[in-house]
C-alpha cells in the first residue's frame, strides 16, 4: 500500500535557533533511514507544506492546505493511505477539521507529531511516526485518527492533555480505536456519522470562544461580543450552566441569538455531556435558542463551527447541525 506523508511542521522536525525551536531538521532524510529495510521503504512519498509552521500559527486555511494536498494524492491513487506530521499544540483542532472535510473519502488518515524533536536522544518521534504508519496501512482503519503515545484515537474526539508527557492526548468521551502491542488491540469501530457531500473549502470565520467565570458581569460579556462575531462558543460550567442570576447576563445571550449569531454551549469539564435544560441555571439559554455541544470536545466544536460557516450556514441552521454527528464527533 502506498503512503503519502504530509509534513506541516511542529516540534517533530524542529531544531534550536537563537529564538527557540523552529522547523529546520532534515525530515525526509530521517524518514529514509527510519524506513530503510522495511516494506514501506519504497512506497512512501512526502509533501512538505510551505511554509512549515509551529502549529500555534495554524488557521482554517492551513487545514484546507492539508485537505487540498490529500485530495490531489487520493485522486492520483485511491488506494493511498495518509500520514500527517503536525505540531501537537493545535493537532486536535486540525484532526477534527479534517474529519468533517473528508467524509467523502474512505481512506485512512492518521495525524501525529512528537513532544521532542526527531534529533533528540529519547525522542518520541520514531515511535509515533512508525505507529501512525502501521495504523494507516493496517487495513483496520479508515477516516481521520490521531496516533500518539501508543494509542490510536478518533481524530475528532481528542484534546491535547499534556505539554510534556509522551501520552500527550486524551479522548475523554470515546474509547481509543487501538492500543499498540504484540498484537495491537483494536476496538469496535465507532459510528462514522452521516457525512457531508462535496464540502466547500475551509475559509476563515470570526468565531469567539469565551470561558465563563464566577463573577463575570453582563457588561463584560457584552463587551467581549462587540462587534458581534459569526458564532459564539461559550464554555460554561458542568452540564452547560451559566450564572443565570447575574443581572442581564442571559439577556446578552438572547440578544446575540436574536441578531442571528449561533451560540454554542460547551463545558469547561474535560469529560462532559452538555444538557442545557438539566438545571435552571442552563434552562434560560436553552429556551433562548443556544445549542449544547453534547459530548464534543472544544476542538471538535470549534472546528465544526468553522466547517459549517465555511459551508454557508449561520444562526439556527448552524445550531441545528451542531447536534448531528457529521463524522462521529459526538456520541449518538
Ligand atoms: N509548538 C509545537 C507545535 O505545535 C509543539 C509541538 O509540536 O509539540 O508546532
Amino acid at each position: 500500500m502506498r503512503v503519502h506523508i504530509i509534513y506541516t511542521g511542529g516540534t517533530i522536525g524542529m531544531v534550536d535557533s537563537p529564538h527557540g525551536l523552529v522547523p529546520g531538521a532534515d525530515l525526509e532524510g530521517w524518514l529514509d533511514s527510519l524506513l530503510a529495510g522495511t516494506p514501506l521503504a519504497r512506497s512512501v512519498t512526502v509533501t512538505s507544506l510551505a511554509p512549515l509552521i509551529d502549529s500555534s500559527n495554524a488557521t482554517p486555511l492551513s487545514w484546507q492546505a492539508i485537505v487540498d494536498d490529500l485530495h490531489a494524492h487520493a485522486a492520483a491513487d485511491p488506494q493511498t493511505a495518509f500520514v500527517i506530521l503536525h505540531g501537537t499544540d493545535t493537532m486536535a483542532y486540525t484532526s477534527a477539521a479534517l474529519s468533517y472535510a473528508l467524509t467523502d473519502l474512505s481512506v485512512p488518515v492518521v495525524i501525529t507529531g512528537s513532544q521532542l524533536p526527531l534529533g533528540e536522544l529519547g525522542s518520541d518521534a520514531a515511535a509515533n511516526v512508525t505507529g501512525a504508519l502501521q495504523a494507516a496501512t493496517s487495513g483496520r482503519h479508515s477516516g481521520v485518527a490521531l496516533f500518539f503515545g501508543h494509542r490510536l484515537l478518533a481524530g475528532n474526539r481528542v484534546t491535547k492533555s499534556s505539554s510534556w508527557a509522551f501520552t500527550g492526548f486524551e479522548s475523554p468521551n470515546a474509547a481509543p480505536l487501538a492500543t499498540t502491542g504484540a498484537p495491537w488491540q483494536w476496538a469496535q469501530a465507532a459510528s462514522p456519522g452521516i457525512g457531508w457531500k462535496d464540502a466547500a473549502p475551509y475559509t476563515r470565520h470570526d468565531v469567539v470562544v469565551i470561558d465563563l467565570v464566577p463573577g463575570i458581569t453582563a457588561a463584560r460579556l457584552e463587551a467581549l461580543l462587540t462587534p458581534l462575531p459569526e458564532a459564539v462558543i461559550l464554555r460554561a460550567f458542568g452540564v452547560g450552566n451559566v450564572p443565570s442570576q447575574e443581572p442581564g447576563l442571559t439577556d446578552v445571550v438572547e440578544r446575540v441569538i436574536a441578531a442571528g449569531t449561533a451560540v454554542i454551549m460547551t463545558s469547561q469539564c474535560h469529560e462532559s455531556q452538555v444538557l442545557l435544560g438539566h438545571y435552571e441555571a442552563g434552562d434560560a439559554l436553552a429556551r433562548s435558542g443556544a445549542v449544547g455541544s453534547r459530548d464534543m470536545t472544544l476542538e471538535a466544536a470549534y472546528a465544526k463551527t468553522q466547517f459549517l460557516l465555511s459551508q454557508g450556514l449561520a444562526g439556527d441552521d448552524l445550531a441545528h447541525w451542531m447536534g448531528r454527528s457529521i463524522a462521529g464527533e459526538l456520541s449518538q
